[in-house]
Protein backbone atom coordinates (compact mmCIF):
# COMPACT_ATOMS: atom_id res chain seq x y z
CA UNK A 1 0.00 0.00 0.00
CA UNK A 2 1.41 3.22 -0.98
CA UNK A 3 0.44 6.15 1.29
CA UNK A 4 -1.31 9.10 -0.33
CA UNK A 5 0.79 11.75 1.54
CA UNK A 6 4.79 10.50 0.11
CA UNK A 7 8.20 12.49 1.41
CA UNK A 8 10.76 13.50 -1.00
CA UNK A 9 12.58 10.09 0.28
CA UNK A 10 9.97 7.68 0.08
CA UNK A 11 9.46 9.51 -3.84
CA UNK A 12 12.85 8.87 -4.76
CA UNK A 13 13.23 5.56 -3.00
CA UNK A 14 9.76 4.24 -5.19
CA UNK A 15 11.67 6.07 -8.38
CA UNK A 16 14.96 3.86 -7.90
CA UNK A 17 12.93 0.57 -7.17
CA UNK A 18 10.32 0.80 -9.71
CA UNK A 19 10.95 3.41 -12.22
CA UNK A 20 13.58 2.43 -15.08
CA UNK A 21 14.63 5.60 -17.21
CA UNK A 22 14.66 6.15 -20.76
CA UNK A 23 17.79 7.64 -22.06
CA UNK A 24 19.18 7.53 -18.05
CA UNK A 25 22.32 6.14 -16.39
CA UNK A 26 21.07 3.65 -13.89
CA UNK A 27 23.60 3.63 -11.62
CA UNK A 28 23.74 7.02 -11.13
CA UNK A 29 19.79 6.74 -10.77
CA UNK A 30 20.54 3.89 -8.14
CA UNK A 31 23.18 6.13 -6.52
CA UNK A 32 21.96 9.50 -6.01
CA UNK A 33 17.67 8.86 -6.98
CA UNK A 34 15.69 10.68 -9.81
CA UNK A 35 17.90 13.86 -10.40
CA UNK A 36 14.57 16.59 -10.32
CA UNK A 37 10.97 14.95 -9.28
CA UNK A 38 9.23 18.07 -10.90
CA UNK A 39 5.79 18.94 -10.14
CA UNK A 40 5.05 21.80 -11.52
CA UNK A 41 5.85 24.57 -14.87
CA UNK A 42 5.58 28.09 -15.78
CA UNK A 43 6.73 29.70 -19.01
CA UNK A 44 10.36 28.81 -19.39
CA UNK A 45 10.39 27.68 -15.67
CA UNK A 46 10.13 24.24 -14.31
CA UNK A 47 9.49 23.77 -10.13
CA UNK A 48 10.78 20.37 -8.31
CA UNK A 49 9.36 19.11 -4.87
CA UNK A 50 11.44 21.53 -2.39
CA UNK A 51 9.97 24.13 -4.03
CA UNK A 52 13.22 24.82 -6.03
CA UNK A 53 12.97 26.57 -9.82
CA UNK A 54 15.31 26.51 -12.58
CA UNK A 55 14.83 27.40 -15.97
CA UNK A 56 14.09 24.65 -19.04
CA UNK A 57 16.71 25.53 -21.23
CA UNK A 58 16.43 22.51 -23.54
CA UNK A 59 11.90 23.19 -23.59
CA UNK A 60 12.36 19.95 -21.74
CA UNK A 61 13.19 17.58 -24.56
CA UNK A 62 13.35 20.32 -27.52
CA UNK A 63 9.15 19.58 -27.56
CA UNK A 64 7.74 22.28 -24.79
CA UNK A 65 7.63 25.18 -27.53
CA UNK A 66 5.11 27.21 -26.41
CA UNK A 67 6.07 27.13 -22.62
CA UNK A 68 4.79 25.34 -19.53
CA UNK A 69 1.83 25.98 -18.01
CA UNK A 70 -0.75 27.08 -20.64
CA UNK A 71 -3.86 26.39 -19.04
CA UNK A 72 -6.03 26.28 -22.45
CA UNK A 73 -4.21 23.09 -23.40
CA UNK A 74 -5.14 22.04 -20.41
CA UNK A 75 -9.40 23.08 -21.03
CA UNK A 76 -8.90 21.64 -24.76
CA UNK A 77 -7.90 18.57 -23.29
CA UNK A 78 -10.37 18.23 -20.42
CA UNK A 79 -13.02 19.14 -23.18
CA UNK A 80 -11.74 16.62 -25.57
CA UNK A 81 -11.99 14.28 -22.71
CA UNK A 82 -15.14 14.74 -21.69
CA UNK A 83 -16.95 14.65 -25.30
CA UNK A 84 -14.89 12.01 -26.67
CA UNK A 85 -11.76 10.64 -25.15
CA UNK A 86 -11.04 7.95 -27.71
CA UNK A 87 -12.05 6.33 -30.65
CA UNK A 88 -10.54 4.53 -33.87
CA UNK A 89 -9.47 5.93 -36.80
CA UNK A 90 -8.66 2.38 -38.53
CA UNK A 91 -11.20 1.02 -41.24
CA UNK A 92 -12.01 4.90 -42.32
CA UNK A 93 -13.65 5.68 -38.57
CA UNK A 94 -12.60 9.02 -37.90
CA UNK A 95 -13.50 12.50 -35.55
CA UNK A 96 -13.53 15.86 -35.36
CA UNK A 97 -9.91 16.59 -34.11
CA UNK A 98 -8.26 14.36 -36.24
CA UNK A 99 -10.01 15.75 -39.62
CA UNK A 100 -9.10 19.56 -38.98
CA UNK A 101 -5.39 18.99 -37.51
CA UNK A 102 -4.86 17.02 -40.64
CA UNK A 103 -6.10 20.31 -42.61
CA UNK A 104 -4.74 22.64 -40.57
CA UNK A 105 -1.38 20.88 -41.18
CA UNK A 106 -1.48 20.76 -45.04
CA UNK A 107 -2.02 24.73 -44.48
CA UNK A 108 1.26 25.36 -42.55
CA UNK A 109 3.68 22.71 -44.46
CA UNK A 110 5.74 23.84 -47.20
CA UNK A 111 5.28 22.47 -50.88
CA UNK A 112 2.63 20.34 -51.49
CA UNK A 113 2.68 18.25 -48.35
CA UNK A 114 -0.98 17.71 -47.68
CA UNK A 115 -1.77 14.57 -46.56
CA UNK A 116 -0.73 13.30 -42.83
CA UNK A 117 -0.77 10.09 -41.31
CA UNK A 118 -0.95 10.10 -37.58
CA UNK A 119 1.37 8.51 -34.93
CA UNK A 120 2.06 8.84 -31.06
CA UNK A 121 5.53 10.54 -31.29
CA UNK A 122 8.42 10.70 -33.65
CA UNK A 123 10.53 7.29 -33.28
CA UNK A 124 7.02 5.68 -34.75
CA UNK A 125 6.67 8.71 -36.98
CA UNK A 126 10.44 7.46 -38.40
CA UNK A 127 9.35 3.95 -38.58
CA UNK A 128 6.06 4.97 -40.76
CA UNK A 129 7.71 6.81 -43.04
CA UNK A 130 10.20 4.00 -43.67
CA UNK A 131 7.45 2.21 -44.55
CA UNK A 132 5.40 4.13 -46.64
CA UNK A 133 8.49 5.21 -48.69
CA UNK A 134 8.85 1.48 -49.33
CA UNK A 135 5.60 0.46 -49.56
CA UNK A 136 5.34 3.38 -52.38
CA UNK A 137 7.80 1.61 -54.33
CA UNK A 138 5.94 -1.79 -53.88
CA UNK A 139 3.27 0.02 -55.47
CA UNK A 140 4.97 1.20 -58.19
CA UNK A 141 5.79 -2.09 -59.39
CA UNK A 142 9.87 -1.38 -57.96
CA UNK A 143 9.81 -3.44 -55.02
CA UNK A 144 13.51 -3.58 -55.09
CA UNK A 145 13.98 0.08 -54.37
CA UNK A 146 13.90 -0.24 -50.08
CA UNK A 147 17.39 1.07 -48.97
CA UNK A 148 17.31 4.32 -46.78
CA UNK A 149 19.58 6.62 -46.71
CA UNK A 150 20.40 8.72 -43.41
CA UNK A 151 23.14 11.32 -42.42
CA UNK A 152 25.64 10.46 -39.78
CA UNK A 153 25.00 12.55 -36.48
CA UNK A 154 21.55 12.40 -37.02
CA UNK A 155 18.83 11.04 -34.41
CA UNK A 156 15.97 9.33 -35.68
CA UNK A 157 14.09 7.50 -32.38
CA UNK A 158 14.19 4.02 -30.90
CA UNK A 159 12.09 2.54 -32.53
CA UNK A 160 13.94 -0.28 -34.64
CA UNK A 161 13.92 1.48 -37.88
CA UNK A 162 14.63 4.73 -36.17
CA UNK A 163 17.25 3.33 -34.69
CA UNK A 164 18.76 1.57 -37.66
CA UNK A 165 18.62 4.95 -39.11
CA UNK A 166 20.26 7.05 -36.32
CA UNK A 167 23.60 8.10 -37.55
CA UNK A 168 25.41 7.85 -33.42
CA UNK A 169 26.57 4.83 -33.38
CA UNK A 170 26.36 4.43 -29.74
CA UNK A 171 22.40 3.89 -30.04
CA UNK A 172 22.80 0.91 -32.84
CA UNK A 173 25.15 -0.28 -30.57
CA UNK A 174 23.13 -0.32 -28.00
CA UNK A 175 21.11 -3.32 -29.56
CA UNK A 176 23.00 -6.62 -31.20
CA UNK A 177 20.31 -6.79 -33.88
CA UNK A 178 19.60 -3.86 -36.25
CA UNK A 179 16.41 -3.80 -38.95
CA UNK A 180 18.31 -4.64 -42.83
CA UNK A 181 18.64 -2.12 -45.31
CA UNK A 182 19.98 1.08 -43.64
CA UNK A 183 23.15 3.42 -44.81
CA UNK A 184 24.47 6.74 -43.08
CA UNK A 185 26.26 8.78 -45.64
CA UNK A 186 28.17 12.44 -44.63
CA UNK A 187 25.91 14.72 -43.12
CA UNK A 188 27.19 18.02 -44.53
CA UNK A 189 27.99 16.63 -48.10
CA UNK A 190 25.28 16.24 -51.20
CA UNK A 191 28.52 15.00 -53.29
CA UNK A 192 29.21 12.09 -50.72
CA UNK A 193 25.20 11.25 -50.64
CA UNK A 194 25.83 11.45 -54.60
CA UNK A 195 28.49 9.05 -54.49
CA UNK A 196 26.60 6.33 -51.72
CA UNK A 197 23.81 6.42 -54.32
CA UNK A 198 25.46 5.11 -57.28
CA UNK A 199 27.45 2.89 -55.31
CA UNK A 200 24.29 1.49 -53.66
CA UNK A 201 22.45 1.70 -56.85
CA UNK A 202 19.76 4.46 -57.75
CA UNK A 203 17.45 1.15 -58.60
CA UNK A 204 17.64 -0.17 -54.45
CA UNK A 205 17.32 3.32 -53.04
CA UNK A 206 13.92 4.01 -51.61
CA UNK A 207 14.61 6.88 -49.63
CA UNK A 208 16.65 9.59 -47.90
CA UNK A 209 15.89 11.29 -44.30
CA UNK A 210 17.63 13.99 -43.07
CA UNK A 211 16.56 16.52 -40.24
CA UNK A 212 16.93 19.85 -41.59
CA UNK A 213 19.04 20.93 -38.30
CA UNK A 214 20.87 17.62 -36.82
CA UNK A 215 19.40 18.55 -32.91
CA UNK A 216 20.39 15.47 -30.67
CA UNK A 217 23.67 14.93 -33.02
CA UNK A 218 24.94 18.44 -31.57
CA UNK A 219 22.83 21.37 -33.29
CA UNK A 220 24.56 20.88 -36.98
CA UNK A 221 23.13 23.29 -39.73
CA UNK A 222 23.99 21.86 -42.96
CA UNK A 223 25.38 24.80 -44.85
CA UNK A 224 23.43 26.93 -47.61
CA UNK A 225 23.14 24.95 -50.49
CA UNK A 226 23.23 21.64 -49.57
CA UNK A 227 19.56 20.42 -48.98
CA UNK A 228 18.62 22.16 -52.83
CA UNK A 229 21.45 19.63 -53.92
CA UNK A 230 20.33 16.77 -51.85
CA UNK A 231 16.86 17.33 -53.39
CA UNK A 232 18.35 17.14 -56.93
CA UNK A 233 19.86 14.12 -56.43
CA UNK A 234 16.91 13.04 -55.45
CA UNK A 235 14.85 13.47 -58.20
CA UNK A 236 17.75 13.20 -60.76
CA UNK A 237 17.65 8.90 -59.17
CA UNK A 238 13.76 8.73 -58.62
CA UNK A 239 14.56 8.33 -54.43
CA UNK A 240 11.80 10.07 -52.12
CA UNK A 241 13.25 13.00 -50.01
CA UNK A 242 12.24 12.51 -46.46
CA UNK A 243 12.59 15.69 -43.59
CA UNK A 244 12.49 14.52 -40.09
CA UNK A 245 11.09 17.52 -38.69
CA UNK A 246 10.26 16.09 -35.26
CA UNK A 247 12.69 18.73 -33.42
CA UNK A 248 12.93 22.08 -36.48
CA UNK A 249 8.94 21.69 -36.65
CA UNK A 250 6.19 24.04 -35.46
CA UNK A 251 8.61 27.06 -35.18
CA UNK A 252 11.69 26.17 -33.65
CA UNK A 253 14.16 27.32 -35.95
CA UNK A 254 12.37 30.65 -36.83
CA UNK A 255 10.43 29.56 -39.40
CA UNK A 256 7.27 26.62 -39.39
CA UNK A 257 9.68 24.44 -40.43
CA UNK A 258 13.59 24.03 -40.68
CA UNK A 259 13.49 23.00 -44.38
CA UNK A 260 11.89 26.13 -45.38
CA UNK A 261 15.67 27.80 -44.22
CA UNK A 262 16.41 25.87 -47.60
CA UNK A 263 13.60 27.14 -49.74
CA UNK A 264 12.46 23.44 -50.99
CA UNK A 265 10.21 21.19 -49.90
CA UNK A 266 10.51 17.05 -48.89
CA UNK A 267 8.11 14.30 -50.89
CA UNK A 268 7.56 13.15 -47.25
CA UNK A 269 8.00 15.34 -44.00
CA UNK A 270 8.01 13.33 -40.12
CA UNK A 271 6.51 15.46 -37.32
CA UNK A 272 6.31 15.24 -33.60
CA UNK A 273 7.13 17.28 -30.29
CA UNK A 274 6.57 20.69 -31.36
CA UNK A 275 2.68 20.01 -32.42
CA UNK A 276 1.53 20.01 -29.44
CA UNK A 277 4.42 21.39 -27.29
CA UNK A 278 4.43 18.02 -25.27
CA UNK A 279 1.20 18.42 -23.51
CA UNK A 280 -0.09 15.46 -25.84
CA UNK A 281 1.97 12.22 -27.40
CA UNK A 282 1.47 12.58 -31.07
CA UNK A 283 3.34 12.70 -34.06
CA UNK A 284 2.85 12.14 -38.01
CA UNK A 285 3.96 12.03 -41.54
CA UNK A 286 3.24 14.43 -43.90
CA UNK A 287 3.02 13.07 -47.43
CA UNK A 288 2.89 15.41 -50.38
CA UNK A 289 0.16 15.62 -53.01
CA UNK A 290 1.95 14.01 -55.93
CA UNK A 291 2.34 10.97 -53.45
CA UNK A 292 -0.33 10.62 -51.89
CA UNK A 293 -1.97 10.97 -55.37
CA UNK A 294 -0.26 7.50 -55.96
CA UNK A 295 -1.52 5.74 -53.13
CA UNK A 296 -5.14 7.10 -54.09
CA UNK A 297 -4.47 5.53 -57.33
CA UNK A 298 -2.33 2.15 -56.76
CA UNK A 299 -3.66 1.07 -53.14
CA UNK A 300 -6.32 -1.40 -54.13
CA UNK A 301 -6.35 -3.50 -50.22
CA UNK A 302 -6.07 -2.38 -46.79
CA UNK A 303 -3.57 0.41 -45.68
CA UNK A 304 -2.03 -2.76 -43.36
CA UNK A 305 -0.31 0.47 -41.17
CA UNK A 306 -1.23 1.42 -37.93
CA UNK A 307 -1.22 2.51 -34.26
CA UNK A 308 -3.78 2.38 -32.33
CA UNK A 309 -3.34 5.89 -30.91
CA UNK A 310 -3.33 7.07 -34.86
CA UNK A 311 -5.75 9.98 -34.83
CA UNK A 312 -6.03 10.47 -30.57
CA UNK A 313 -9.09 13.08 -30.72
CA UNK A 314 -7.67 14.33 -27.36
CA UNK A 315 -3.83 14.50 -28.36
CA UNK A 316 -5.41 16.29 -32.04
CA UNK A 317 -7.73 18.83 -30.15
CA UNK A 318 -4.68 20.25 -28.27
CA UNK A 319 -2.29 19.95 -30.98
CA UNK A 320 -4.95 22.30 -32.51
CA UNK A 321 -5.02 24.76 -29.38
CA UNK A 322 -1.37 24.62 -29.47
CA UNK A 323 -1.16 25.64 -32.80
CA UNK A 324 -3.57 28.51 -32.43
CA UNK A 325 -1.05 29.79 -29.57
CA UNK A 326 1.86 29.59 -31.94
CA UNK A 327 0.13 31.79 -34.35
CA UNK A 328 -1.93 33.79 -32.12
CA UNK A 329 1.16 35.09 -29.78
CA UNK A 330 3.33 35.60 -32.63
CA UNK A 331 6.02 32.52 -31.64
CA UNK A 332 7.82 31.59 -34.39
CA UNK A 333 8.61 35.27 -35.11
CA UNK A 334 9.52 35.23 -31.53
CA UNK A 335 11.90 32.34 -32.10
CA UNK A 336 13.78 33.76 -34.63
CA UNK A 337 13.92 37.26 -33.03
CA UNK A 338 14.95 35.41 -29.51
CA UNK A 339 17.57 33.51 -31.60
CA UNK A 340 19.46 36.08 -32.79
CA UNK A 341 19.66 37.39 -29.57
CA UNK A 342 20.45 34.06 -28.17
CA UNK A 343 23.54 34.02 -30.59
CA UNK A 344 24.79 37.16 -30.03
CA UNK A 345 25.24 36.25 -26.28
CA UNK A 346 26.69 33.23 -27.15
CA UNK A 347 29.62 34.72 -29.45
CA UNK A 348 29.89 37.46 -26.65
CA UNK A 349 30.89 34.47 -24.29
CA UNK A 350 32.66 32.90 -27.24
CA UNK A 351 35.12 36.22 -27.05
CA UNK A 352 35.40 36.14 -23.02
CA UNK A 353 35.97 32.39 -22.24
CA UNK A 354 38.83 30.36 -23.64
CA UNK A 355 37.37 26.97 -23.80
CA UNK A 356 34.89 28.00 -26.06
CA UNK A 357 35.63 26.88 -29.59
CA UNK A 358 32.52 27.94 -31.76
CA UNK A 359 28.97 28.78 -31.43
CA UNK A 360 25.41 28.61 -33.37
CA UNK A 361 22.04 29.06 -33.72
CA UNK A 362 19.12 28.95 -35.93
CA UNK A 363 16.48 30.17 -34.22
CA UNK A 364 16.08 28.66 -30.78
CA UNK A 365 18.29 25.83 -31.34
CA UNK A 366 21.60 26.57 -30.60
CA UNK A 367 24.60 25.24 -29.71
CA UNK A 368 28.50 25.90 -27.89
CA UNK A 369 31.42 23.74 -28.59
CA UNK A 370 34.08 23.64 -26.79
CA UNK A 371 37.88 22.44 -26.65
CA UNK A 372 38.14 19.47 -25.06
CA UNK A 373 41.81 19.44 -25.83
CA UNK A 374 42.84 21.56 -23.51
CA UNK A 375 41.62 19.68 -20.54
CA UNK A 376 42.88 16.26 -19.11
CA UNK A 377 39.25 15.83 -17.20
CA UNK A 378 37.45 15.02 -20.84
CA UNK A 379 34.65 16.42 -21.95
CA UNK A 380 33.30 19.59 -20.49
CA UNK A 381 30.28 20.28 -21.64
CA UNK A 382 29.41 17.83 -18.61
CA UNK A 383 30.95 19.69 -16.26
CA UNK A 384 29.23 22.54 -17.65
CA UNK A 385 25.56 21.16 -17.41
CA UNK A 386 26.64 20.04 -13.76
CA UNK A 387 27.58 23.63 -12.82
CA UNK A 388 24.28 25.83 -14.70
CA UNK A 389 22.55 22.96 -13.02
CA UNK A 390 23.00 24.24 -9.93
CA UNK A 391 22.88 27.46 -10.75
CA UNK A 392 19.40 27.62 -12.06
CA UNK A 393 19.47 26.25 -15.84
CA UNK A 394 19.12 23.12 -17.84
CA UNK A 395 20.94 22.45 -20.85
CA UNK A 396 22.54 19.14 -22.59
CA UNK A 397 25.97 17.98 -23.21
CA UNK A 398 26.89 15.75 -26.69
CA UNK A 399 29.43 14.22 -26.18
CA UNK A 400 28.94 11.48 -28.95
CA UNK A 401 31.89 10.16 -30.99
CA UNK A 402 34.45 12.48 -29.05
CA UNK A 403 32.18 15.49 -29.67
CA UNK A 404 32.08 18.31 -26.77
CA UNK A 405 28.80 20.48 -26.73
CA UNK A 406 26.59 22.34 -24.87
CA UNK A 407 23.16 22.04 -26.77
CA UNK A 408 20.13 24.98 -25.57
CA UNK A 409 16.55 25.18 -26.88
CA UNK A 410 14.29 27.25 -24.30
CA UNK A 411 10.76 27.77 -25.29
CA UNK A 412 9.74 29.86 -27.98
CA UNK A 413 7.88 31.87 -25.68
CA UNK A 414 11.12 33.13 -23.92
CA UNK A 415 12.13 37.15 -23.96
CA UNK A 416 14.83 38.89 -23.60
CA UNK A 417 15.47 39.04 -19.85
CA UNK A 418 15.17 35.21 -19.67
CA UNK A 419 17.35 34.93 -22.72
CA UNK A 420 20.10 37.79 -20.89
CA UNK A 421 19.48 35.51 -17.68
CA UNK A 422 20.33 32.23 -19.51
CA UNK A 423 23.27 33.79 -21.41
CA UNK A 424 24.69 34.91 -17.95
CA UNK A 425 24.03 31.66 -16.26
CA UNK A 426 26.05 29.79 -19.39
CA UNK A 427 28.97 32.03 -18.97
CA UNK A 428 29.34 31.82 -15.53
CA UNK A 429 28.85 28.18 -16.14
CA UNK A 430 31.82 27.96 -18.27
CA UNK A 431 34.24 30.45 -16.43
CA UNK A 432 34.01 28.53 -13.22
CA UNK A 433 34.88 24.84 -15.64
CA UNK A 434 37.26 27.01 -16.98
CA UNK A 435 39.29 28.03 -13.82
CA UNK A 436 39.21 24.36 -12.48
CA UNK A 437 40.42 22.65 -15.89
N1 LIG B 1 13.51 12.44 -34.69
C1 LIG B 1 14.16 13.46 -34.13
C2 LIG B 1 14.86 14.44 -35.01
C3 LIG B 1 14.19 13.59 -32.74
O1 LIG B 1 14.86 14.60 -32.17
C4 LIG B 1 13.49 12.66 -31.94
C5 LIG B 1 13.43 12.76 -30.43
N2 LIG B 1 14.40 13.51 -29.82
C6 LIG B 1 12.83 11.60 -32.58
C7 LIG B 1 12.85 11.54 -33.96
C8 LIG B 1 12.12 10.56 -31.79
O2 LIG B 1 10.94 11.05 -31.28
P1 LIG B 1 10.23 10.34 -30.03
O3 LIG B 1 11.19 10.43 -28.89
O4 LIG B 1 8.97 11.16 -29.86
O5 LIG B 1 9.93 8.95 -30.42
Amino acid sequence: MIANELTYQELAELDKKHFMHPTSPIQQQQENGPAYIFTKGDGIYLEDVHGKKVIDGMSSLWNVNIGHGRKELGIAAMEQMNKLAFSSSFATFSNEPAIRLAAKIAEVTPGDLNATFFTSGGSEANDTAYKLARHYWILKGQPEKKKIISRIKSYHGVAMGATSATGLKPFRDFTNSLAPDFYHTDNFSAKAFEEAVISEGPDTIAAFIAEPVQGAGGVHIAPEEYFKNVRNICDKYNILFITDEVITGFGRTGKYFGIEHYGVAPDLMCFAKGVTSGYAQLGGVVLSEKIYEDFKRLSTGTLLHGYTYSGHPMACAVALKNIEIIENENLIENAKNMGAEMLKGFRWIQGEREIVKNVRALGLMGAIELNSQQSAAGPLAPLIVNEAAKQGLICRSVVFDKMDILVLAPPLSINKQEIDRLVEIIHHAIYQIEQKV
